[in-house]
C-alpha cells in the first residue's frame, strides 16, 4: 500500500511529544492523523502495537478506526487495542468488576430499564417537587438524565446530597430554597436508584466509567497492570470527552502521561453524555505542559464553505479553542467558478419547502445522486414535516429520525393498540393496512355504531358485527381484521404477535419483498426488523423480571409458584408503555441514526437532525429554517438542574446554551462538501420570523457574487408540497409514496355533527386551544388514554371536600361550629374511605396519591375552618354568552361572604406544584363574565387556589388582556364550528400525548 502523504500540520501532530492536544478543524483528517500517529509509534519509535490503546466515543467511529488501522498496519499480526470508552470499561469490569461490587455476569442497565427500575421502587420514591399527579412517571426521564449527568461528573449519591445540603445552607430567598429542595429530592432518588442497582450487582451506562475510575483509584495492582500494558494512549473525537472519561484517561496514562488526543472544540455538543468545550479546556489543567497543535487544512469542503464556516467559528466559537491555536483554516480543495453557497428566502413555510424540492430536482438533473443530498433540521418535528413534503412530491426519502416516528411503524403498531386499548384508536391506522383497508366512512360507521350500542369499538370488531352503514368492502375488511385479532390473541408474547401479523396473517412483508427494486421497501423491511428486535428485547426483559420475582419469593420462603404469563392484552399494554418510555427518552433510534453516506447507501435523500449528522459528510447539504428562535432555538428550562458546584460554571445557563446552538450550526454547515444551501421563511404557521444572526456570518464572510441569493416563491415545485391532504395508498402511485404517507383522519362533517357534544363547554375549548387535533381524537372520535389513577384521586378529593363542606355548613346551622368541625384524623379517615371505595388503593402509585390526598384535604379542612361565615359553593354551573354562542362553565368554587360589601370570589382550583405563577386564561375570562352576568353590581375577585400547596393568587384581568383572551376564544369557537382540527405539534409535548402513535404530526 502506498505511503499516505501528510500535510505539515498533520506531520507535526503525528510526531508531537506527549502529552499532546491536537485541535482539529472539520474535514482536516483527524482520524487519518491518528492512524498516522499509530504508524509512527510502531514503525518509527518501535512501540509494539499491543502497547497502544486507541479510544473514541461512538461504536461507529471505533469500527472505522479499527478497520483503517487494520489496513495500514497489515504487516503486523497484532493490532493496537481499539475501543469506545464505554466498551473498554465494560471489558475491564468483566475481569475486575467483583472488586467494585459487580456480579460476575453483571448486566448493563440502559435508560429504559432504569425507568422500570425507578417504577419498581414507586412506593419508596420521595416524590414531592417531582410529583406529577396526572402522569406520575412524567419526571422519570429527566431524573434519569440528572443521575446520568451526575455520573458523568463522578458525583456519587452521597456527594450529590452534600452539594444539595450546601445549597440549602446558603439560601437567601424562596427561589433558592426550592432549588435546593429539588436537588435534595434528586439526591434521595439517586441514592435509592443506585442502591437498587448495587443490590442487583449491575451497572448503568454512566456507571461503567465511574466504576472503572473507582477500580483504578482503589486498586493500584490493576492500575499498574494497565500502565504496563498500554504505553501510549490515543483518543479520537476528544471533544466528546466528559469529566468522568477525562479522569479515566488520567488514571490510565499514569505518571508517564503518554496521551495524544485529537478533537474539535467547535463540535462539542452539550448533552452528549456531558460533553462540553470546558472539558477540552480541562486537558490543559490535567496536563499543563501539553503540546497544543492545530490541524488547519480542510480537505472536505469547497473554499467558500470553508471560509463561511471559519468566519462563523471566529465570531461565535473561537473562544472555545485552547489558545485559539487553530488560526485561519486553509482549504485544500480548489474553487469552481459558479457560486455554490446559496441563501434562499421564502414568504412562508410551504414556499420554502417547494423551493427545497425544486432545488433538489435541479441538483439531481445536474448529476448528483439522491444519496448525495441531505436536509439537516434543528428538530425532529421539522425533519418529519420536510420528509412529508418530499414524500408528497414523490421524491425518494428516508428520514433518519426515530424508528417509532415512522409512519409505517406507527401503522404496524396500530394492531398492538387495538389489542391493548379498547377505545379503538388503533383503527385509524389499522385501516390503512392493505389486508384490512377501511375507508374513512367505514371507520365512522364502526365508531358511531359502537357509541350507539354503548360498547367498545373493539367489541364490535371481535364480534365481527359490521354496522349496516358500513360498505361491503368495509364489512369484508372487518371480518378479516376480526379473524386476525382473534388469531393474535393466542400469541405467547409481543414478538410472536408481531411476527405472526407480519409473516403469517398479512401480506405486508410479502408485498415488500416483491418490490425488491425499491430502495424504500428495503428501508421499511429494516424498520420492521428493528421493531421486532425491540419486541424481542422487551419480552426477554419481562421474562427476566418474572424469573427474578420468583427467586425473590423463593428467598423469602414463599412457595415459589411460577408466575404465569400475563394476558396478551397486558403484554401489549406493557409494550406500548415501554415504547412511550423510549420515545420520551429519545432512545427509539435503533440502528437508524448510525448509518452514514457511502456508495452502498440506497439512492434516497436523507433528512435528519443536525445532532444525528455529527461525523458524517455529504456533497449537498440543506439547512432550512434558519430564523431567530428556531436556530438558535430558545432555551428550555431543565426540570432537573444540577446542584451548584457539580458542573463548571461555563457548562450551565444561557451562555452554555448559546454555545451549544452555535456548535450545532457549525456542525451542520461543515457537513457540506460541494453545496451548502441555507434557507428560511419569513413566516412559519401564523408567526412572523426574522432571519437568524447565524446567516450574518455568511453575508460578512463571502463577497456578494459568491452567494446565490434567491427568493423562493410559492408553487415552484408545481404543487403545494407538504400542504396537500394525504391520499390513500393507491396501486397506481409509486410504492415509496404510498407507504410513507401520513394518516389524514379528517372526519366527515356528518360524523362530527353526530359525535360532537351538544353543549359547548370550557373544558372542550381548552383542549381545542391546546391542540385541535387532540380535541378531535378525544371528543369527536371518543378515544382516550389511561389516566384512571389521577381521576380517582380527583374524585376522592372532591368527595371529601363536599363532605367537609356539608358538615361545616350543617354545623353553622346548629350554631355550635367548632364542636362539630371534623378533626384532622376524621378528615384523613374520610379521604381514605372515598379513596378505597373508588378502588384507588389498587392503582400504581397508590401510596403517592393517598399521601397527597391526605395533605390536600387537611389543607382544605384548615381553610374551611378559617373561612368563617363565607359560604362555599362547589362546581357551580354557569352559562356565558361569547361571540353569540353559549358556553357552559363549571366554576370550581364560589366563595360568597355573608356581608354584601365583601367581594365574591370565583376560585379556580388545581393540583400539583408549579414553578410559574398562574396567569389569566380563557377560563378566567369566562369566570369573570359569569360573575358579572350572575352577580351584577357585586364586587368580584378571581382567585387561583393551588390545593396541593395551599397557595392562592389573585388573578388580574385587565381590559386589554380580556380582549386578547376573548379574541383567542372566538378563534377557537370558529375553528370548532368549521370542523378544523389541525395538529399543534410540540417537540416536548407530543411524545407524552396519548395520541402520539396515531397522530401524523
Ligand atoms: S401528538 Fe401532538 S399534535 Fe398530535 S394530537 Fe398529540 S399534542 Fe396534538
Amino acid at each position: 500500500m502506498p505511503q499516505k502523504q501528510y500535510d505539515e500540520f498533520q506531520q507535526a501532530a503525528i510526531e508531537a511529544p506527549t502529552p499532546a492536544l491536537i485541535v482539529a478543524g472539520p474535514g482536516s483528517g483527524k482520524t487519518s492523523t491518528l492512524i498516522g500517529r499509530a504508524e509512527y509509534l510502531i514503525d518509527t519509535l518501535g512501540i509494539p502495537p499491543e502497547n497502544i490503546l486507541a479510544l473514541t466515543f461512538s461504536r461507529k467511529a471505533a469500527e472505522e478506526m479499527q478497520e483503517r488501522l487494520g489496513r495500514v498496519l497489515d504487516v503486523h499480526t497484532v493490532l493496537p487495542t481499539v475501543s469506545t470508552f464505554h466498551a473498554f470499561c465494560a471489558e475491564l469490569l468483566r475481569t475486575y468488576g467483583s472488586l467494585v461490587g459487580l456480579r460476575q455476569d453483571f448486566a448493563f442497565v440502559d435508560d429504559a430499564e432504569g425507568y422500570f427500575l425507578l417504577l419498581r421502587q414507586a412506593t419508596e420514591l420521595p416524590l414531592r417537587h417531582y410529583q406529577n399527579l396526572n402522569t406520575p412517571t412524567y419526571y422519570f426521564p429527566a431524573l434519569l438524565s440528572g443521575i446520568s449527568r451526575a455520573k458523568d461528573e463522578l458525583v456519587t449519591p452521597a456527594e450529590y446530597k452534600r452539594l444539595a445540603l450546601c445549597m440549602l445552607e446558603r439560601t437567601s430567598n424562596e427561589e433558592e430554597i426550592q432549588k435546593a429542595e429539588r436537588a435534595l429530592e434528586i439526591a434521595d432518588i439517586y441514592a435509592l436508584y443506585q442502591a437498587a442497582l448495587e443490590r442487583q450487582g449491575d451497572t448503568d451506562f454512566g456507571g461503567l466509567i465511574m466504576l472503572a475510575v473507582q477500580l483504578l483509584q482503589e486498586h493500584p495492582e490493576v492500575r499498574r497492570e494497565l500502565h504496563q500494558k498500554y504505553l501510549h494512549i490515543l483518543v479520537d473525537e476528544f471533544q466528546d470527552i466528559n469529566r468522568a472519561s477525562g479522569v479515566l484517561l488520567r488514571e490510565l496514562a499514569g505518571d508517564a502521561r503518554r496521551v495524544w488526543v485529537v478533537g474539535d472544540a467547535n463540535q462539542a455538543i452539550y448533552g452528549f453524555r456531558g460533553a462540553s468545550p470546558a472539558n477540552i479546556a480541562n486537558f490543559r489543567d490535567d496536563y499543563p505542559d501539553a503540546v497544543v497543535l492545530p490541524l488547519s487544512r480542510n480537505y472536505r469542503s469547497r473554499p467558500d464553505i470553508v471560509k463561511f464556516a471559519d468566519v462563523f467559528r471566529r465570531e461565535h466559537l473561537e473562544y472555545l479553542e485552547p489558545d485559539s491555536v487553530q488560526g485561519t483554516v486553509q482549504t485544500a480543495r480548489t474553487t469552481v467558478e459558479d457560486a455554490y453557497v446559496t441563501l434562499a428566502v421564502a414568504p412562508d413555510e410551504a414556499s420554502e419547502l417547494n423551493g427545497l424540492i425544486s432545488d433538489m430536482r435541479r441538483k439531481r438533473a445536474g448529476g448528483y445522486h439522491f444519496r448525495d443530498i441531505v436536509v439537516l433540521c434543528r428538530t425532529r418535528a421539522q425533519a418529519r414535516k420536510i420528509t412529508q413534503g418530499l414524500v408528497d412530491a414523490d421524491l425518494p426519502v428516508i428520514e433518519r429520525g426515530g424508528l417509532l416516528e415512522q409512519e409505517h411503524i406507527k401503522n404496524l403498531l396500530s394492531i398492538i393498540m387495538l389489542l391493548a386499548e379498547p377505545s379503538g384508536m388503533g383503527i385509524l391506522r389499522a385501516a390503512r393496512q392493505s389486508d384490512h383497508l377501511f375507508t374513512q366512512s367505514d371507520i365512522e360507521a364502526l365508531l358511531q355504531a359502537a357509541r350507539e350500542q354503548r360498547v367498545s369499538p373493539m367489541t364490535l370488531i371481535l364480534r365481527d358485527e359490521a354496522p349496516l352503514t358500513m360498505s361491503i368492502d368495509g364489512g369484508r375488511s372487518l371480518r378479516r381484521l376480526s379473524m386476525i385479532l382473534k388469531a393474535l390473541h393466542l400469541a405467547q408474547n409481543v414478538w410472536s404477535l408481531l411476527a405472526d401479523y407480519l409473516f403469517i396473517e398479512t401480506s405486508l412483508v410479502r408485498e415488500l419483498l416483491a418490490s425488491d427494486e425499491d430502495t424504500q421497501a428495503q428501508a421499511v423491511l429494516d424498520d420492521y426488523a428493528g421493531l421486532l428486535q425491540l419486541a424481542r428485547y422487551y419480552d426477554q426483559q419481562q421474562q427476566a423480571l418474572r424469573f427474578q420475582k420468583e427467586q425473590e419469593d423463593f428467598a423469602r420462603g414463599e412457595d415459589g409458584v411460577p408466575i404465569g404469563l400475563p394476558t396478551i392484552q397486558e403484554q401489549t399494554r406493557g409494550f406500548l408503555d415501554y415504547l412511550s418510555v423510549l420515545l420520551t427518552l429519545r432512545h427509539d433510534g435503533g440502528k437508524r441514526q448510525e448509518e452514514g453516506s457511502d456508495e452502498e447507501t440506497p439512492d434516497v435523500i436523507r433528512v435528519m437532525t443536525v445532532h444525528a449528522s455529527k461525523g458524517l459528510e455529504f456533497p449537498v447539504v440543506y439547512l432550512p429554517g434558519i430564523v431567530k428562535q428556531r436556530f438558535p432555538m430558545q432555551r428550555r428550562g431543565n426540570p432537573v438542574e444540577p446542584p451548584t458546584g457539580m458542573l463548571p460554571a461555563e457548562s450551565e445557563g444561557d451562555a452554555a446554551h448559546e454555545t451549544d446552538e452555535a456548535c450545532l450550526f457549525y456542525v451542520g454547515a461543515t457537513r457540506a462538501r460541494d453545496h451548502l444551501v441555507l434557507s428560511y421563511a419569513e413566516r412559519y404557521g401564523k408567526k412572523n420570523y426574522k432571519r437568524s444572526a447565524y446567516v450574518d456570518a455568511l453575508v460578512a464572510g463571502l463577497p456578494e457574487e459568491r452567494i446565490t441569493s434567491v427568493a423562493w416563491q410559492d408553487n415552484q415545485a408545481g404543487g403545494r408540497a407538504g400542504l396537500v391532504p394525504a391520499r390513500s395508498p393507491s396501486p397506481t402511485r409509486p410504492f415509496s409514496s404510498a407507504w410513507f404517507e401520513p394518516v389524514s383522519s379528517q372526519p366527515s362533517e356528518r360524523f362530527v355533527e353526530a359525535m360532537k357534544p351538544r353543549t359547548l363547554t370550557i373544558s372542550a375549548l381548552e383542549t381545542y386551544q391546546r391542540c385541535p387535533r387532540q380535541y378531535m381524537y378525544s371528543t369527536i372520535y371518543g378515544f382516550h388514554g389511561e389516566d384512571a389513577a389521577y381521576r380517582l384521586f380527583w374524585k376522592a378529593t372532591q368527595d371529601t371536600l363536599e363532605a367537609l363542606t356539608h358538615t361545616l355548613e350543617a354545623s353553622k346551622g346548629v350554631g355550635d361550629g367548632d364542636a362539630q368541625s371534623p378533626t384532622q384524623e376524621e378528615t384523613r379517615a374520610l379521604y381514605t374511605h372515598y379513596w378505597t371505595e373508588l378502588g384507588g388503593h389498587t392503582v400504581p402509585f397508590a401510596a403517592l396519591y393517598e399521601r397527597h390526598g391526605h395533605e390536600v384535604t387537611e389543607l382544605i379542612r384548615r381553610r374551611l375552618l378559617a373561612s368563617g361565615d363565607i359560604s362555599w359553593q362547589l362546581r357551580q354551573s354557569f352559562t356565558v354568552d361569547i361571540a353569540g354562542r353559549t358556553i357552559e362553565v363549571s366554576v370550581d368554587r364560589v366563595e360568597t361572604p355573608a356581608q354584601d360589601g365583601e367581594p365574591v370570589k370565583f376560585v379556580r382550583t388545581r393540583f400539583g406544584k408549579r414553578k410559574e405563577k398562574p396567569t389569566a386564561t380563557a377560563r378566567e375570562l369566562l369566570y369573570a363574565r359569569a360573575s358579572r352576568q350572575h352577580h351584577p353590581g357585586r364586587n368580584i375577585e378571581l382567585l387561583f387556589h393551588n390545593m396541593s400547596t395551599g397557595e392562592s393568587f389573585q388573578i388580574k384581568l385587565t381590559e386589554k388582556k380580556e380582549q386578547g383572551l376573548y379574541n383567542e376564544l372566538e378563534q377557537a369557537i370558529l375553528g370548532l364550528e368549521n370542523n378544523e382540527f389541525p395538529p399543534k405539534p410540540d417537540v416536548f409535548v407530543c411524545p407524552s400525548c396519548p395520541f402520539f402513535l396515531i397522530c401524523p404530526a
